[in-house]
C-alpha cells in the first residue's frame, strides 16, 4: 500500500522518505561507532561491518563526537554511506554481488530487506541484538513444537528444518568470550 502510494502520486515523497531513512541510518551508526563498550559484529559479514563502521567514523566522527549538523551529516551520508543496514535479525553490510534478495530487474542500490534470507546471505551480520533476536526466534520455534502435537507433517518438518537452521547458524556465529 505505502510502495503504491509513493510511487505513483508523488515521486517527490519517496526521495524525502529515503533522504530522512538515510539520516536517521547514519545517526544510528556513526552513534554506534563511537560505542567503545560495544562487541564487534559477528557473523559472515561481521568483518566487514566493522571495516565500514570504521571508515564512516573517520567522516561523521570529530573528537568522539557524532556531527550534529543535520545538513553537514545528511552530505556525510550522501558522500560516505556505509551500506550498513541495521534489522531486527541481522544488520545488512550490503553489497549487491553476493545479495540473495536481489531479483535480476531489482533495484541494485540498497537491499530489500522484507525479501531476506538471514540465515544464507553472506550480506549478513550481527549485533548482540541481533543475536538475541534470533535466541527468541529460536526459543519460539521450540515452544511450537513442543506444543504441537496437533502439527500437519509437513509444517512440523518446517518447523524442524527452521529450528537446525537457526541452531547452526547461530553456533558458527557466536562469537569467542573475550578472555
Ligand atoms: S538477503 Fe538480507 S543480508 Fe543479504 S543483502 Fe539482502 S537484506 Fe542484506
Amino acid at each position: 500500500m505505502f510502495e503504491g502510494y509513493a510511487g505513483t502520486s508523488d515521486s517527490g515523497f519517496r526521495d524525502e522518505v529515503e533522504a530522512e531513512d538515510a539520516l536517521a541510518r547514519g545517526q544510528y551508526l556513526a552513534d554506534m561507532s563511537t560505542d567503545g563498550d560495544r562487541p564487534a559484529l559477528s557473523g559472515p559479514a561481521g568483518a566487514e561491518a566493522e571495516a565500514r563502521l570504521a571508515e564512516f567514523a573517520r567522516q561523521a566522527v570529530f573528537d568522539g563526537q557524532v556531527v550534529t549538523d543535520e545538513v553537514r551529516l545528511r552530505r556525510i551520508v550522501a558522500r560516505h554511506d556505509p551500506h550498513l543496514y541495521p534489522g531486527t535479525f541481522l544488520t545488512c553490510v550490503y553489497n549487491p554481488d553476493r545479495a540473495l534478495c536481489r531479483t535480476p530487474s531489482g533495484p541494485a542500490q540498497t537491499p530489500l530487506m522484507a525479501d531476506c534470507q538471514p540465515l544464507a546471505c553472506r550480506n549478513a551480520a550481527l549485533t548482540t541484538d541481533n543475536r538475541q533476536a534470533l535466541e527468541r526466534h529460536l526459543a519460539s520455534l521450540d515452544t511450537a513444537l513442543a506444543g504441537g502435537e496437533g502439527l500437519a507433517p509437513y509444517v512440523r518438518h518446517r518447523l524442524q528444518e527452521q529450528r537446525h537452521e537457526t541452531a547452526s547458524f547461530l553456533t558458527r556465529h557466536t562469537p569467542e568470550p573475550t578472555p
